[in-house]
C-alpha cells in the first residue's frame, strides 16, 4: 500500500509502478513462466510476451522493434554503448562526452581512460548545455563515440543532441544518447534525432526496476563488443536468460508514457513552474539552477516544438544557509520526499559535478533541492509543497543549521 498524504516530488530518482504495469508483470510471473529460448508451448508464450515488449519500447522512440536490446537498465545501457564502442575499436580508440553526464556515463569513461583508452570531457554553459561545436571540435582520428545526454538528471538542462549527431556522425562517429530521463517526459525519436545509440530505463517511467534498453541502429551492432558472454540472447550483445516480468512491466510501462505524454508534459510543466515561482519568492537567496522556463523555445530543446529547454517535470534551486541533508530529513518527516540531485550522490551530500561545470560556486553547487513532480502529484500537494518547504527551509535558518558535512 502507499503511504497516504505523502508528496512524493522525486520523481526524477524513481516512479512508482503503475498498477496496470504490475498487473501486466503478475501475469508474466505465473503464467508465463517459460523460457523464451524454449520451443514448447510455454516458451513460446514467454518469447510472445518479450516480443510485444520489444515492439511497444520500440514505439515509444520511432525505432523497429530488432534495434532495442533489453538490459538491466538504463547504467547497463549506458556501459553496454560506451564500453562496447570502445572495446570493439580497441586499443587507442577515443570517447568524447560532456561533463554534466551521469556517473553511468562518465564512470564508464574514467574506467576505460585507466586502460588507456582516451577521453575528452567537453565543459557546458551556466545553464548546464553544451555548445556543438566545442564536441565537433574535440573529435580527432581516433573518435569512435560521442556521448551527450538528451536531458539532465540534476537540472533538467535538454542538449542539441540532433545537431551533434549530424555534425558527427557526418564523420563517421558514432553517437550515444543517455535518454533515461528523457524518454516518457519529452518526445524523442531516434530518427529525428539521428543518433546511433540510445539509452532508456523502466523505472523512470513507471515501469519495474532493473529493466531498460539500448536502442542499436541497423547496422550498428558489429561496432559493439558484448559485456557479458553465453547465449545467444538479445543478438548476443546482451546473452542471459531474459528478465521476462520485468521486460513485460517495462513494455507496459513504454506503451502508456506514449499514450499519456502530451497531456502530461503540460500539467507537469504547470506545476514545474508554479513550484520554481514559489520558492523563489518565498525563499531569500534561492537561486535557480538550469535553463529559466520558457527561455530560448524548441530550438535549445534540440528542435522539439512546443518545449523549453528544460525538462517539464524538472525543478532544482540552491538555497544558501540551509545543510540540505537535515533540510531533507525534516521534509521528509513532514510528508515531502525530495532529493538534492542525484539519488547516488544524495546521503553524502557531495558538491554536485553538474552544478560545478555549470560554474556553480561550491556553497551553491553543494546547497541543492531538487523537485520533480509526477503522476503522484496533484495541484493541492504542489500549493501545500510550496508552503511546508519554506517554513522549514525558514526555521532551519533560524536554529542556525546551516553546516554542511561535505563527503
Ligand atoms: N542516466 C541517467 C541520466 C539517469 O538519471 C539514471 C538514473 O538515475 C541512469 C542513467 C541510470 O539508470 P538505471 O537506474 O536504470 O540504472
Amino acid at each position: 500500500m502507499r503511504d497516504t498524504g505523502r508528496i512524493y516530488l522525486d520523481h526524477a530518482a524513481t516512479t512508482p509502478v503503475l498498477p496496470e504495469v504490475a498487473r501486466a508483470m503478475h501475469e508474466a510471473l505465473l503464467e508465463g513462466f517459460g523460457n523464451p529460448s524454449s520451443v514448447h508451448r510455454e516458451g513460446r508464450r514467454a518469447r510472445a510476451a518479450v516480443e510485444r515488449a520489444r515492439r511497444q519500447a520500440a514505439a515509444l522512440i520511432g525505432a523497429d522493434p530488432e534495434e532495442i536490446i533489453f538490459t538491466g537498465g538504463g547504467t547497463e545501457a549506458d556501459n553496454l554503448a560506451i564500453q562496447g564502442a570502445a572495446r570493439e575499436a580497441g586499443a587507442g580508440a577515443h570517447i568524447v562526452t560532456t561533463a554534466v553526464e551521469h556517473h553511468a556515463v562518465l564512470d564508464a569513461c574514467e574506467a576505460l581512460e585507466s586502460e588507456g583508452y582516451r577521453v575528452t570531457v567537453v565543459p557546458v554553459d551556466g545553464d548546464g548545455r553544451v555548445d556543438p561545436d566545442d564536441v565537433l571540435a574535440a573529435l580527432t582520428p581516433d573518435t569512435v563515440l560521442v556521448s551527450v545526454m538528451l536531458a539532465n538528471n540534476e537540472v533538467g538542462t535538454i542538449q542539441p543532441v540532433a545537431e551533434i549527431a549530424r555534425r558527427a556522425r557526418e564523420r563517421g562517429v558514432l553517437v550515444h544518447t543517455d535518454a533515461v530521463q528523457a524518454v516518457g517526459q519529452i518526445p524523442v525519436d531516434v530518427n529525428e534525432l539521428g543518433i546511433d545509440l540510445l539509452s532508456f530505463s523502466s523505472h523512470k517511467i513507471y515501469g519495474p526496476k532493473g529493466v531498460g534498453a539500448l536502442y542499436v541502429r541497423r547496422g550498428v551492432r558489429g561496432r559493439l563488443k558484448p559485456l557479458v558472454y553465453g547465449g545467444g540472447q538479445e543478438r548476443r550483445l546482451r546473452p542471459g536468460t531474459e528478465n521476462v516480468p520485468g521486460i513485460v512491466g517495462f513494455g507496459a510501462a513504454c506503451e502508456i508514457a506514449a499514450r499519456d505524454l502530451a497531456a502530461r508534459a503540460g500539467q507537469e510543466r504547470r506545476w514545474r513552474d508554479r513550484l520554481i515561482q514559489g520558492l523563489l519568492e518565498a525563499i531569500p537567496g534561492a537561486l535557480l539552477n538550469g535553463p529559466a522556463p520558457g527561455q530560448d523555445g524548441a530550438a535549445a530543446a534540440g528542435g522539439v516544438p512546443g518545449l523549453d529547454g528544460r525538462l517539464s517535470n524538472n525543478v532544482n534551486v540552491s538555497i544558501p544557509d540551509v545543510a540540505v541533508d537535515v533540510l531533507l530529513a525534516q521534509l521528509d518527516l513532514e510528508g515531502v520526499a525530495a532529493s538534492s540531485g542525484s539519488a547516488c550522490t544524495a546521503g553524502s551530500v557531495r558538491p554536485s559535478h553538474v552544478l560545478r561545470a555549470m560554474g556553480r560556486d561550491l556553497d551553491a553547487a553543494t546547497h541543492v533541492l531538487r523537485l520533480t513532480v509526477g503522476r503522484s502529484n496533484d495541484d493541492e500537494q504542489i500549493e501545500q509543497a510550496l508552503e511546508i518547504i519554506p517554513r522549514a527551509v525558514a526555521r532551519l535558518r533560524r536554529a542556525g543549521r546551516f553546516t554542511v558535512q561535505r563527503g
